[in-house]
């Protein structure tokens, strides 16, 4: 059998995923990356249990544990620090961006063609062309048009790494007034974020300035927030506005494809975009090594999207309400009426967590 010409658009995580799934003896696969360097700074991404599958089967999993760190208890908190609910780990493995590109980036063959540098036009006719580009796709914009353009949200997204590990009486989601801040521990420390409705952006947001925004908007939640906030620089955080992408109904249109963000970029609030990116992208590969590519892109898309978009969904909807404002009020009677409900229950099955 001839070989097919894969032209994959991003070498992000689904990018790499993908080029580490797809069969060397089958497909003659580039991978177009605009990036020259991993990321110096990059916080923990939340693996659940089946983007570890993922992993696995790129043969990367082992690897990964070694190099990230097992999520084991949460809570959900009020800005005091005080806990609403508690939560035993699913076994949630953290692991940084630039540890996990790194590690998915060995399980891409050496048959695999590498182009460096920003792809603005789409290369001329590969049998597929994939878009990984992420959020703010060309390819996606190239085949759905414009009214496929991804929007920013209201809310930035400040994050980043400190020192030390944090106390699992400290660790969780902490939600107030319109604004969340989680700390989770993390290979070497303890990762943070904060999500709050800001001005700043939407495209370049400066680090220096929404970290001191960020400070001053936590300025009387619990001294362990504080006390991150205080350790926190411009080296070792991020900042920039949360942009989603809108409904899709299929992601595939002719010989072009689209995983992970340009497919369906969603808030962070479930902890789930970087999840569903290894999945598509492991998820269409072993389609396309399996079947013609028409059947391959239809299996794809029948179990791809409609879970994907239900979590972009869910994800907003989780965001709405962590993040609300005039509801808060609410929210947090819910949260009660919740959290008595989970303590009355663990009591009676003999835990106290
Ligand atoms: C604040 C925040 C916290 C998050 N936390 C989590 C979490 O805990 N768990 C989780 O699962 N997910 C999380 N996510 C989501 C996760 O980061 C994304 O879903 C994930 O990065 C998507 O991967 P991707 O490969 O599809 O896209 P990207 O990671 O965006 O990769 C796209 C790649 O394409 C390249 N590219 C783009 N355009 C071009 C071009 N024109 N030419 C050449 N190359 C190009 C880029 O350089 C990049 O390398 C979070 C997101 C945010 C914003």
């Amino acid at each position: 059998m001839p070989m097919e010409k894969v032209d994959i658009i991003g070498g992000g995580i689904a990018g790499l995923a993908l080029a580490g799934t797809l069969d060397p003896g089958r497909f003659h696969v580039t991978v177009y990356e605009q990036r020259t360097e991993l990321p110096a700074v990059g916080t923990t991404l939340a693996m659940w249990p089946e983007a570890q599958r993922a992993l696995s089967g790129l043969g990367i999993l082992g690897a990964v544990r070694n190099r990230g760190a097992i999520i084991k208890a949460g809570a959900l908190r009020r800005p005091s620090g005080e806990a609403v609910l508690s939560m035993e780990g699913e076994g949630l493995l953290g692991v940084s961006r630039p540890e996990l590109l790194k590690l998915l980036d060995t399980a891409v063959p050496g048959t695999v063609h590498r182009a460096i540098g920003r792809v603005d036009q789409l290369p001329v006719k590969a049998a597929l062309t994939v878009g990984a580009d992420g959020v703010n796709s060309i390819v996606r914009r190239d085949s759905w048009g414009k009214r496929s353009a991804a929007k920013p949200t209201p809310f930035l997204a400040v994050r980043g790494v400190v020192p030390g590990t944090p106390s699992t009486q400290d660790t969780g989601e902490y939600w107030g007034r319109g604004e969340i801040f989680g700390l989770a521990p993390a290979a070497g420390g303890s990762n943070w974020y904060a999500s709050f409705r800001s001005d700043l952006g939407p495209d370049k947001v400066d680090v220096a300035e929404a970290l001191e925004v960020t400070r001053k908007r936590y300025a009387n939640h619990s001294p362990a927030v504080r006390d991150v906030l205080a350790l926190a620089n411009t080296e070792t955080s991020l900042a920039q506005r949360i942009w989603t992408t809108p409904p899709l109904r299929t992601y595939s249109r002719g010989n072009v494809v689209l995983v992970g963000d340009a497919a369906h970029a969603m808030t962070p609030n479930l902890g789930r975009g970087a999840c569903e990116a290894l999945i598509d992208a492991v998820t269409l590969g072993k389609l396309l090594n399996e079947h013609p590519t028409d059947k391959a892109l239809a299996a794809y898309n029948k179990k791809r999207v409609l879970r994907t978009q239900l979590l972009r969904l869910a994800s907003s909807a989780m965001g709405g309400i962590a993040l609300a404002q005039g509801a808060q009020p609410w929210r947090d009677a819910l949260l009660n009426q919740v959290g008595r409900r989970v303590t009355r229950s663990r009591e009676r099955a003999g835990t106290s967590k």
